[in-house]
């Protein structure tokens, strides 16, 4: 219920959750940024060079003057918008960049029209071209719309005076036109943004599925190793200290047996929620198998580990679970060796947990100072 809320997508095709809009427009205007400085270089070239054709239908030297003003300034503008968006990283930002240089693109096309003693078709095309072209380049939905309806207004209000010998039934088809235009441009918008956001979320579900276990919500024992493996080369790069632990529920076959698996399921997940308590958000928890579970604690020497360890043997052995009653865990507990492999690091925990299932289960075994020494559980002590 609360995962189908949070993906909904709102009337202005965004999703609802804000947080969640932000990352999908990071990826989605991330994908562009590269291809948007040359070509927002293209258009300023092409921009600049409509100045020939200015050249011979504008009589007016001064009005000469202005377009090729304007026209000149926009190229600018636009190499200056080329080079700062290869700096850009924050994606927002990309947004508010891309959303400025298209209305400057059309306050200069409409001062151009202004200089214009009458209008052609040509002019009403360009509207038209220019809707197309604000619609196909990334932007945020809301933001594409109020740059169209600014850009169509203005035009057909205001340059109307400039519309010499047009049938009052041509004009009116033209906005006819340009209306189609950007309902039919809405629409493909809007649609394309909803596919995108639908394509967004099924690929953070599925990634978010690869890594997870179901029966618990923690990470598999795939995902476990991928950060095993990436913690122990960062913790021997820099010399940090690595804990790792694994445990295994005791006798969990009496539970099962006893209750069903049903029963033996909600033991594992509440297990699960009681080791979730006593760790930090940093350390990284996953079930490797069964009812056996793993857990990195990065930046924890042996001594700290062992007091967390410890408290939390406590911590399950007083769970209160639903008709099942003393359950407890063993625990292996290993600090990463300089230059030790995962292999290695896995073996000696089990090696471990194996002897804590000797010595009479419900204990935390863990080796001193890493050269085997084997310390007393200290509930036994
Ligand atoms: P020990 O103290 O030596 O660990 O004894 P144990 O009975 O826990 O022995 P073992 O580890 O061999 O048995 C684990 C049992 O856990 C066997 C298996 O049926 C059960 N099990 C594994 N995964 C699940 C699960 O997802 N749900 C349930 N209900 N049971 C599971
Ligand atoms: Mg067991
Ligand atoms: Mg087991």
């Amino acid at each position: 219920m609360e995962k189908t809320r949070k993906y909904d997508i709102s009337f202005f095709g965004e999703f609802e959750d804000q947080a969640l809009e932000r990352e999908f427009r990071d990826y989605d205007m991330r994908r562009y940024a590269k291809v948007i400085g040359p070509v927002v270089l293209i258009f300023g070239v092409i921009y600049m060079m409509f100045v020939i054709a200015d050249y011979f239908v504008i009589a007016d030297p001064f009005s000469f003057m202005i377009i090729l003003i304007v026209r000149a300034l926009f190229l600018v503008v636009s190499v200056v918008v080329c080079l700062s968006v290869k700096k850009i990283n924050n994606y927002t930002y990309l947004v508010y960049m891309i959303t400025a240089y298209e209305i400057l693109a059309i306050v200069g096309f409409l001062l151009i029209m202004d200089q214009y003693k009458s209008l052609t078709l040509l002019s009403f095309f360009s509207v038209m071209v220019i809707t197309l072209a604000v619609y196909i380049t990334p932007n945020k939905l809301t933001c594409v719309q109020l740059i169209s309806t600014f850009l169509s207004l203005s035009f057909f209000i205001f340059h109307a005076k400039h519309i010499e010998g047009m049938e009052t039934s041509v004009f009116l088809k033209l906005v006819l036109y340009n209306l189609i235009i950007i309902i039919y441009c809405n629409i493909g918008a809007y649609m394309t943004g909803f596919y995108k956001r639908k394509q967004f979320v099924d690929s953070r579900e599925l990634l978010r599925v690869s890594i997870t276990d179901p029966l618990t919500g923690i990470y598999n024992r795939g995902k476990f190793n991928e950060e095993l493996n990436r913690w122990i080369d960062y913790c021997n790069r820099y010399e940090n200290a690595l804990s790792f632990v694994m445990l295994d529920i005791d006798d969990f076959k009496r539970v099962n047996d006893g209750y069903g698996h049903l029963i033996g399921d909600r033991v594992i997940q509440n297990i699960v929620l009681t080791i979730k308590k006593g760790i930090r958000n940093t350390d990284i928890f996953a079930r490797w198998g069964g009812e056996e579970f793993v857990i990195l604690l990065p930046n924890t020497d042996t001594d700290q580990a062992m007091e967390m360890m410890e408290r939390m043997r406590v911590c399950i052995q007083n769970t209160k679970h639903d008709k099942v009653e003393n359950i407890t865990c063993s625990f292996g507990l290993v600090a990463l060796r300089k230059s030790e492999n995962a292999e290695s690091l896995l073996q000696r925990a089990d090696k471990l947990l194996y002897d804590a299932k000797n010595c009479g289960k419900n204990a935390v075994i863990c080796e001193a100072g890493g050269v085997g020494e084997r310390i007393t559980p200290t509930h036994m002590a």
